[in-house]
């Protein structure tokens, strides 16, 4: 994979001044040409977001960091990133802005609140969006942005924090061809996998349908261990066997959710960090939202939905999603009662 970006790789504080702009020029559409020397501002410091701006410092991009909480900022600042105090400030600083923030009423509060990105918006900017929201906020901001001369595209990502970490991420990309194209080294510098999936809009809603199918199969994994270990299988040996047959999925194969079965996996550590059930609630919400509004059948999908948020509302919403299976193994029922 050749990025230019990518290539100069220097680290951390002195990239800025190690990016010259020769070297693929003549890929770039004209409108956007010149912008690889500049400042990337990333909003949105948490899980996801505080990797993500890690791989684009590590592969030499110059980066300007924002997050309401002042301490997510401070490795980033230790490594070299500069700080903007709020994202107006950081939209006249920067012509590319990628935001990775939880919700809907974040991303909206972030571009068009008070102080937010389109107070101070350069005409040519290139923003891009890669929380996980409704596709039809997408759409709105999209035209916000037009009318200020910006571009808006949604890259909502897959993989999880270990991905994230790893530089390995896929990005699914809503956005016309000449600005996927005007993004997609960026990309690259965090994921493995940049996928172009239409206009915008269209990465927000290929990430719920993956999304919608990830819980659904968590759920069906948690439910299939629990009662292998109630017959008596070693959780271990029930996981192979899985692995080696026709149940075998994303979540049996790498996200374990039995405790001890797998390393480095969330349910191994207490299910800390990785993706929270309020996080997965909310795009099954946004699934279910989307079925309605074209009148598709998702009866697993809306029982999924139905599950997560039971379990926000039992003390698991910051634990990570594959918990669904401490919650089915003690024993809750539908009507929250053990
Ligand atoms: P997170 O809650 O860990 O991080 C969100 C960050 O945004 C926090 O640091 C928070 O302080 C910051 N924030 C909130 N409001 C803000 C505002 N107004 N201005 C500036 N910063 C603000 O969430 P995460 O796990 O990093 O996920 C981010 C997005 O990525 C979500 O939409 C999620 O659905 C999606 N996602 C997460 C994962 C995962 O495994 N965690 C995987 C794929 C996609």
């Amino acid at each position: 994979m050749a990025t230019f970006g990518c290539a100069i790789a220097s680290a951390g504080k002195y990239a800025c001044r190690s990016l010259l702009l020769s070297a693929s020029r003549s890929t770039l559409p004209t409108k956007f040409i010149g912008r690889y020397a500049s400042q990337v501002g990333f909003i949105g410091l948490g899980n996801m977001g505080t990797h993500m701006a890690r791989n684009l410092l590590s592969k030499g991009h110059c980066i300007v960091v924002y997050d309401v909480y002042p301490e997510a900022m401070t490795q980033l600042v230790d490594s070299g990133a500069l700080i903007a105090q709020h994202p107006a400030d950081m939209a006249e600083r920067c012509d590319r802005i990628i935001t990775m923030l939880p919700s809907s009423p974040h991303v909206q509060e972030v571009y068009a609140g008070e102080n937010g990105i389109f107070q101070q918006v350069k005409p040519g900017t290139l923003l891009i969006d890669s929380s996980t929201i409704d596709p039809s906020v997408t759409k709105d901001l999209a035209i916000m942005a037009e009318k200020r001369g910006a571009v808006f595209l949604d890259a909502p990502v897959s993989g999880g924090v270990l991905s994230a970490k790893q530089g390995a991420l896929t990005f699914m990309v809503g956005g016309k061809e000449s600005e996927y194209e005007a993004i997609k080294e960026l990309l690259y510098c965090m994921g493995e996998n940049v996928v172009h999936c239409g206009d915008v809009g269209t990465g927000q809603a290929a990430k719920i349908c993956n999304n919608m199918a990830l819980a659904i199969s968590m759920i069906g994994t948690s439910e299939a261990m629990n009662l292998g270990i109630r017959l008596g299988l070693d959780p271990k040996m029930m996981s192979k066997i899985l692995n080696m047959s026709s149940g075998r999925c994303w979540a049996s194969e790498v996200y374990n959710p039995v405790p001890g079965v797998m390393e480095k996996v969330p349910s191994s550590n207490d299910y800390q960090g990785g993706f929270g059930t309020a996080l997965m609630a909310k795009d099954l919400g946004l699934a279910q939202l989307a079925a309605t509004k074209t009148s598709s059948p998702t009866p697993l999908g809306s029982l999924a939905h139905q599950i997560y948020r039971m379990m926000v509302n039992s003390g698991f919403p910051h634990k990570d999603f594959s918990s669904v299976f401490l919650y089915l193994q003690e024993g809750h029922t539908f009507n929250g009662r053990k």
